[in-house]
Parts: C-alpha cells; structure tokens; sequence
C-alpha cells in the first residue's frame, strides 16, 4: 500500500486529474454492512480500482480549483506514523503535545505574535474562523455569557467584514446565534479589497443606531481573487474602535515564508486571532488548519471547562495545565501537528516559502498569456495566486461554464468558476507546488480550443 501511495504520487502527472464516476462504481458503496471479514489485499484492491481514479485530484499539477494544497510525500508517510500511533492529542502529558506546542511556538514567530500567545489544530479554516469569533464573542460579552446565553447584549452586537470574504464568517454567526444579519458586508474596491473608510463609517452608523460592533475580520487572500484587505488601517480602526480584529489568512497566511510576499501581509501581526491553514500553501496533507490567538487567556475562556473526568494532576499521565481540549470545541483529536512538523522540519520553510512564490509567478504568467490572446480576457487584477478570466464570446456565462466542466470531464485541468461583477469567470488558483509553466500552457490551450469550439465567430 505504502509503494502504490508513493508510485501514485511519482507518476500523478500521467494521470487524469479527475474522471467521473460510473454509476456502477458509485453502486458498488451500497453494500449491506459487512458482518463477514474480507480478505485486507482484496479490498486494497477495491481502494486502488475503485476509488483511487475518482478522488477530487489536488495532488495533481493541474488541479487549480477551489484553494486546494497538493501535499507531499513527508505528509503521506507522517500520516502512517500518526496512524500507527493512533495517539488522541485532546490532552495529557505526552509528546504529540509538545510538538504542538513547538509548531504553536513556529507560529508565533513567524507571525510576530506575543509568548502569550495560544495556538490550537482544527480542521480548517471555516472552523479556526468560528472559533476566532467565539473568542471575540466571549471577550465582548465576558465568560459569563457561556452561561446565561447572549440575551440582550448579544442581541445587539455587529460584526464587520468586506464583501469578498469567505462565506465561512457568515456561517460562523449564524451557528454562534448572532445571525448573519448582524454581520456587514463592507464595500470593495476594484482589487476586491475592504474599503476601510466604508468601515469606519458604518461602524459610526451602527452605534448610533444602538449597535455594538464587537468584531471585524480582515482577509488575508480573498477566496474569488487572492485580495488581501488594509490591515494596517483595519488594525487601527478596531484598535480606536475596541473591537476585535481577526484576519483569515486561510491559504495566503503563510505567504510569511516568500519574502516576496511577505510584505504584503503587513498588519497581519497585529491581528488578535489569526485562522489559517497548513494544508493549503504550507503543502501539508489534509486536514491542517490552525487558529492562533494573541492573548492565550482570551482564548481559554472562550472554550476551557472542568469535568471531574477531565482533571489535572501534578503527576501521572493526566499532567499539564493548558490541554488542546480547553482551546476550542474537540476532545478526541487526532494527531495533525505531526504532519505539520514533519513537513516543515524535512522541507525546511525556505522551501516552502520558494514555492509559494512560485505559484505566485504561474499566476502572473498565466495573466500575461490571457492578456496576450484576443480570445481571453482578464476579469480581475492578480494580487497574489489567483487568476479569474474567461473565454470571450457571445452567451459568455453559459460558455464559459461548460468549458470549465468539459476540462473537467477530460481530465486535462481543473479549474473552477466564480462570478466577477456579475461576470462567470474560470477561476486557476495555483496552490499546486509541482505546477509549472507546461501546466499553465496547457491550461491555456485548453480553454481556447474548447472555446473555439463553442463560438462559431473566428478569432485570431
Ligand atoms: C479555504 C478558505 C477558507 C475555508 O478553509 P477550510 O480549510 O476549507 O475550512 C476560508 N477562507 C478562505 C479565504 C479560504 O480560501
């Protein structure tokens, strides 16, 4: 199994990056439960054949849909470690926590954030930015809230983020109880990034009408177009404001490791809770994603509570103080930090970070070509790894749709679409570290042959 994973990973280029599943396929996983055992080769067999072909492809170099990471091999054999292991890392005193605790440490380096600071594994990002807003939430209304519910004071509170940012922030209000209502959507810009006098002025308007703004999450990597908002003067605002600033850098946090990209992150040091992941630019495999918090403190009232079958003792394996368990919902967890550790430590972050720029320089010449072809057009500006463009034509939205999806269904590339001012566009995020030029050309070709194939009118 270890060789077939390790051949798979070698020879992914050869392979579509995606095919449809056949209905018998899908028929096969509608088996009645398994009261006899199976012989373990013959369902390996199973796996290899049956599900292998059909998984959604992000390992491969064309895989530009969505924000997916492409993993790696230390990742792949860090993760039989972890099963072998089997270790539940919601608390005690043993070594998976330490080496959370070092990559905790990492982050607080590399993000400029206190000793004080807290940091904790989740499953992604739409997790680490809920959990972010219970934080503020808890800060705002105090801990006692967690008992008595968000009454009337909580009835009152807003929160703030820009129109482009993730639909995660939304859910996280409706499933805290604040409702989505209570969040505003601040205008963009043309670069699809916060207007921060807009905040200012809403947050006045808010509290003259009886409001209590308690949050504003700031993005670092806007999922349409890789924007990243003013975190400087979000981070003034909410400072003058007393409000809560949490950024979510999903893919585009740990740009902190290209020192080309770095720069534009300015401001994310100042952030009082930071969501990312480690399995989309940081290449680790699924899931990884973190939150980290500036005051620790803040971030255990929001979560710790005692149980007489969860306590503490000065010896023994029930040992230390802060567990995983008392910095965000889980209890039983699995061991994500060692995937973390392990990538980081054998890559070394110098790598890491070379190949966020990389993908970061696909995507301007993925832009230079597209502006080079009169059967293409640009939809929005490249800010970082994200290219949004179409294929031109009449009926462009429903065109543009369909190429997508015959990539797709060729298994050529996967890209995916969104909609730029009321435009469908192809949507090529490079997240990919084994992408490359030839996979940006091939890309290309393939948009504008199927294009062509649609539009009757010559081009070129
Ligand atoms: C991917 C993404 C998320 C969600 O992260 P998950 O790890 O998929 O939960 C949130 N915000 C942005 C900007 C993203 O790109």
């Amino acid at each position: 199994m270890l060789s077939d994973m390790l051949d798979y990973i070698e020879h992914i280029r050869a392979r579509p990056v995606w095919q449809p599943i056949p209905d018998a396929t899908r028929q096969l996983f509608h088996a009645a439960l398994p009261t006899a055992p199976r012989d373990l080769a013959d369902v390996h067999a199973s796996v290899m054949q049956d599900i292998l072909p059909h998984v959604v492809g992000n390992t491969h170099p064309r895989f530009m849909g969505w924000v997916h990471g492409g993993g790696t091999p230390v990742g792949l054999l860090a993760d039989m470690l972890a099963g072998g292991l089997n270790a539940n890392v919601g608390g005690r005193d043993q070594m998976p926590l330490e080496v959370e605790a070092q990559v905790v440490r990492w982050m607080r380096e590399l993000f400029a954030f206190p000793d004080t600071a807290s940091g904790v594994f989740v499953t992604g990002t739409s997790m680490a930015n809920y959990m972010g807003l219970l934080v503020a939430l808890t800060h705002a209304l105090g801990a006692g809230y967690r008992r008595t519910g968000l009454g009337e004071k909580g009835a009152a509170l807003v929160a703030y983020c820009s129109a482009a940012t993730h639909n995660s922030v939304a859910r996280a209000m409706s499933m805290a109880g604040l409702g989505s209502n209570a969040l505003r959507r601040i205008p963009v810009n043309a670069a699809q990034q916060m207007d921060a006098r807009a905040l200012q002025r809403q947050i006045h308007t808010d509290r003259a009408a009886g409001r209590r703004p308690f949050l504003v999450v700031g993005s670092a990597g806007t999922v349409d177009v890789g924007a990243v908002d003013p975190l400087p003067a979000i981070a003034d605002i909410a400072a003058q404001e007393s409000i809560w600033f949490h950024v979510d850098g999903a893919f585009a946090a740990l740009g902190m490791l290209a020192p080309d990209i770095a720069p534009m992150l300015a401001g994310i040091e100042r952030a009082d809770s930071l969501a990312f992941d480690f399995h989309k630019w940081g290449q680790v495999q699924y899931d990884a994603g973190f939150l980290l918090v500036r005051d620790g403190a803040k971030h255990r009232a929001a979560f710790a509570a005692s149980a007489d079958y969860l306590q503490r003792d000065a010896r023994g394996l029930a040992g230390g103080d802060t567990w995983p368990c008392d910095l965000g919902p889980d209890l039983s967890r699995s061991f994500r930090a060692l995937k973390t550790w392990m990538t980081f430590t054998v890559l070394g972050t110098e790598h890491i970070g070379a190949s966020i720029s990389q993908c970061c320089r696909l995507a301007r010449y993925l832009r230079d070509q597209v502006e080079a072809s009169s059967m293409l057009e640009l939809l929005a500006p490249v800010a970082l790894n994200i290219v949004c463009f179409r294929f031109v034509c009449a009926d462009a939205d429903r065109i543009n749709r369909e190429i997508v999806a015959d990539l797709h269904e060729a298994g050529i590339a996967v890209p995916s679409t969104t909609v730029i001012d009321g435009h469908l566009a192809i949507r090529a995020a490079i997240v990919n570290h084994r992408t490359t030029d030839a996979d940006i050309d091939i890309l290309v070709a393939a948009v504008a042959d199927a294009g062509r194939a649609y539009c009757k009118e010559p081009h070129d």
